[in-house]
């Protein structure tokens, strides 16, 4: 008996477009991701793509009209319904290029719904490239299977959280001063949730009161050591993951 291959195939590479995908669209490649199928990928005509475009979950298409730079790719049918993201904004304070970088491939990876950067006193960086972290986020999103990219927003002023965080919304705050036993206290504190973390430099005292003095606070301990920030952010958001999350 011949073995039924494998639908969609599992070797097919995955692209993230900007293009609305559907029944029968037929979404143009060029450029980068046009290299990366024809030369790296070697995909030939009739070769199956998977796609996502952030919204419509996630598609396999038939690669058609292949040339030297550019190649289409025909929609047939949808092999992912758009994912269900828990509702977990990371905001974290900017941090040197490389570790910030980190943060939003792993970011991505654990399922975070949107990143949050969130200017504080003591960030010896003030400056993002929200392009090059967009294209961090594309490519963590296409290895992992992810049919939707983290929100990635514009830099905010902490002062500016903790006036806009929604009522609903709980704001964990990570401090390495001392905060409540994680486990016991995310399991207490469900729903929506930002996880604030610091700079390298840590947050300066009257940052920390004001956090502290929102209702919607509530002080995280990550354990006995200092964490660097990118370590923090990552450890802090696959706990949420693993108590109020999607990995339950
Ligand atoms: N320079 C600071 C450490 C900053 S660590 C100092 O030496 O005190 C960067 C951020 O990671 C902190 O602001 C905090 O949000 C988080 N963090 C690191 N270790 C932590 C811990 N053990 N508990 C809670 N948060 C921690």
């Amino acid at each position: 008996m011949t073995a039924t291959p494998a639908w969609p195939p599992q070797s097919a590479p995955r692209l993230h477009v900007e293009t609305q995908l559907g029944e029968a669209v037929v979404v143009p490649v060029d450029g980068n991701p046009a290299h990366y199928l024809i030369s790296v990928m070697r995909v030939k005509e009739d070769d199956i793509v998977l796609l996502f475009d952030g919204r419509s979950g996630e598609w396999a298409a038939r690669a058609r009209d292949i040339r030297k730079r550019d190649l289409v790719l025909e929609c047939i049918s949808q092999t992912k319904a758009p994912e269900v993201v828990p509702d977990f904004w990371l905001c974290c304070a900017p941090i040197k290029k490389g570790r910030i970088d980190l943060i939003a491939e792993k970011a991505c990876e654990l399922g975070v719904a949107r990143l949050q950067p969130v200017l504080t006193r003591r960030a010896v960086v003030d400056k993002l490239n929200f392009d090059r972290l967009h294209a961090h986020l594309v490519e963590a999103a296409e290895q992992c299977g992810r049919t939707a990219l983290p929100d990635l927003v514009p830099m905010m002023k902490l002062d500016a959280l903790l006036k806009n965080l929604p009522d609903n919304r709980w704001l964990f705050f990570a401090d390495e001063t001392g905060g409540q036993p994680l486990h016991a206290t995310l399991t207490a504190h469900p729903g929506p949730a930002a996880m604030l973390i610091g700079p390298e430099g840590g947050f300066d005292p009257q940052e920390r009161e004001a956090i502290r003095a929102h209702p919607r606070a509530v002080p995280l301990s990550l354990g006995p050591r200092i964490l660097r920030a990118e370590t923090a952010a990552i450890a802090a958001t696959a706990a949420w993951m693993t108590i109020n999350g999607d990995w339950k």
